[in-house]
């Protein structure tokens, strides 16, 4: 399995500072780089078109931070699935911690997001993730496990999907989760996606929650850690690509 190094460019960037940064990125990364890794760019939805027109010769793939999950229709204000087709998309976030919080997005929507995104042949990268709070009740756990079955409750044959832990008190906060914390997440959602997935085994499980280039490479090594995903440390293509050669 090709390590997965993502990027979320959340609501930041003009359309030249996009084409700047994803051109930089490029060329920063050799040929070779993509032997072992996989990189997605999921820049804001209008610069989706000069992201996709930047990698297209490249081997960099771009998805979605947000869709409504139709293909089109009267929905005000929203992106559906055919507009992300034909701008290039591949992937899709889905259930990341600022649409779950400051968003309200639903456990609802989210399931429903990302079994539409599975029918329109998008890869869905699934967020899950504690508060504090919850760390804090020793709920952990029971919250990786609550949110993993609510969202693929519907249908338990998925396979082509990424789930990313991005532990909601270490996003964009500088507080990284330690070795041990981010170890048993993932020991834990592993175990989850085998006991209820045929290939539970083979889904890619990622690590976000403020990954920089001085850590990333104690992240990488972690157990059943198969990549990471980055905001803050995403947004410089070269503070980026040290995350990448890592
Ligand atoms: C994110 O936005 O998914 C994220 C992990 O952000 P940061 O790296 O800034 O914590």
């Amino acid at each position: 399995m090709k390590t997965i190094i993502a990027a979320n460019w959340k609501t930041y960037k003009t359309w030249d500072q996009a084409k700047t940064s994803t051109r930089e990125l490029i060329n920063l990364l050799p040929q070779d780089t993509f032997t072992e890794k996989e990189v997605i760019l999921f820049p804001s939805p209008v610069l989706l078109k000069i992201v996709a027109e930047t990698v297209q010769n490249s081997q960099i793939t771009c998805g979605a931070q947000n869709f409504y999950p139709v293909t089109e229709g009267a929905f005000t204000g929203e992106t559906g699935t055919t507009q992300l087709h034909d701008l290039g998309c591949t992937h899709v976030l889905i259930g990341h911690s600022e649409r779950r919080h400051i968003l309200h997005e639903s456990e609802e929507l989210i399931t429903q997001k990302l079994h539409f995104a599975l029918q329109e042949g998008l890869t869905p990268v699934l967020c899950i993730g504690e508060t504090l709070a919850e760390r804090k009740q020793g709920l952990v756990e029971a919250i990786l496990a609550g949110q993993l079955e609510s969202a693929l409750a519907q249908n338990k044959n998925v396979t082509d999907i990424i789930v990313a832990y991005e532990p909601v008190w270490a996003i964009g906060t500088g507080e990284v989760a330690g070795p041990e914390e981010i170890t048993a997440a993932h020991a834990c959602i592993r175990q989850w996606l085998k006991n209820h997935l045929p290939t539970g085994e083979n889904i890619p499980v990622l690590y976000g929650g403020s990954v920089k280039p001085k850590n990333c490479s104690q992240i990488l090594s972690l157990d059943n850690m198969n990549g990471v995903l980055v905001g803050g440390a995403s947004l410089e293509a070269e503070i980026f690509s040290k995350i990448v050669l890592a």
